[in-house]
């Protein structure tokens, strides 16, 4: 279990530094960078928003023994390192916060007053899947009021949930052995429940494109999910690139080799499959090559550890 949570902290972050360099990329120029197939090298190490705020979201659990609103706000904008690549949206927010405006009130005033559906939200809540992972009300309930602090449109806080809950059915299963029918049996069976769990008719729509005894083309992937920056145009494209492969690795680099935002696609993905296969699972050389300064490698590691014994000790 505690190799779960540090497989979904970890993993989420060595997905978005996978992705970070070839952000914004065709898939065509993602496989220029990384080359077909094969073993993939991770090229920097360093990581992007999407862990910065994954990073604010487990110090709020831990700190606070679970969720509390202000206090995510207040650590969001103590961590923001521009540098990271913040979009407009979350950066105007983040500003807004820092001028005191109220975490419920701030990210309403964002494009025109719709609120944020981009995926700001989905790529930083692995630390609430894990941590509400048998809990599905307070999973949603938390999902979506971590959301509200910076993306408030409907879809990106319904887009948060579905994440979370994937990452809680990944930290749940995987638990059956290795044999090929059964894990077959189990990705039906998540694929099932996370259909059930969404009400949104956007995300219902695209969950009803995956079909696991058809290998989509990539080509098909982009056009039919999407690899985009709208939750619901990566967020499901994050489950079918777990749900499509057998280990931590094939899953992710999948994700990132679909281009778009393969920084939070990746993260994402890294999340369910760190949360599905356990922290052993994810490359030694990736995990050696992810940043390790002052919120570093050393650091997720220690803090998805300090995320477990909060849980197991409520
Ligand atoms: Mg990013």
């Amino acid at each position: 279990m505690k190799r779960k949570f540090t497989g979904a902290l970890l993993g989420s972050a060595v997905g978005d530094a996978l992705g970070a360099p070839v952000e914004g990329c065709s898939r065509q120029k993602v496989s220029s960078v990384y080359g077909e197939g094969g073993e993939w090298k991770m090229i920097s190490g360093r990581y992007t928003d999407d862990t910065e705020m994954m990073i604010g979201v487990a110090e709020s659990l831990v700190a606070n023994r679970g969720f509390n609103a202000e206090d995510l706000a207040r650590r969001f904008v103590a961590n923001y390192d521009p540098s990271r690549g913040y979009g407009p949206g979350t950066k105007e927010v983040l500003r807004r916060l820092s001028e005191g405006e109220s975490w419920e009130e701030a990210s309403k005033k964002v494009f025109g007053g719709a609120g944020s559906y981009g995926n700001g939200a989905a790529m930083r809540v692995a630390p609430v899947g894990v941590f509400y992972c048998d809990d599905l009300a307070r999973l949603k309930e938390v999902a979506y009021k971590s959301s509200q602090i910076t993306h408030s449109h409907e879809l990106g806080k319904e887009g948060a949930a579905l994440q979370a809950f994937c990452v809680a059915l990944a930290v749940r299963g995987g638990r059956g052995g290795g044999r090929v029918g059964e894990r077959r049996r189990e990705r039906e069976g998540m694929l099932h429940e996370l259909k059930g769990f969404v009400k949104n008719a956007v995300f219902r729509e695209k969950l009803e494109k995956i079909e696991l005894d058809k290998a989509k083309t990539r080509d098909e992937v982009v056009r039919e999910l999407g690899n985009g920056e709208a939750a619901f145009n990566s967020v499901p494209t994050a489950i079918y690139s777990f749900l499509r492969t057998e280990s931590f690795k094939d899953a992710v680099a999948f994700a990132v080799s679909l281009g778009g935002d393969p920084d939070t696609i990746g993260a994402m993905t890294g999340a369910i499959s760190g949360a599905y296969y356990g922290e052993t699972a994810i490359p030694k050389a990736w995990l050696e090559k992810l940043e390790d300064g002052r919120k570093g490698r050393r650091y997720i590691k220690r803090l998805a550890e300090e995320l477990y014994r909060v849980k197991i000790s409520l």
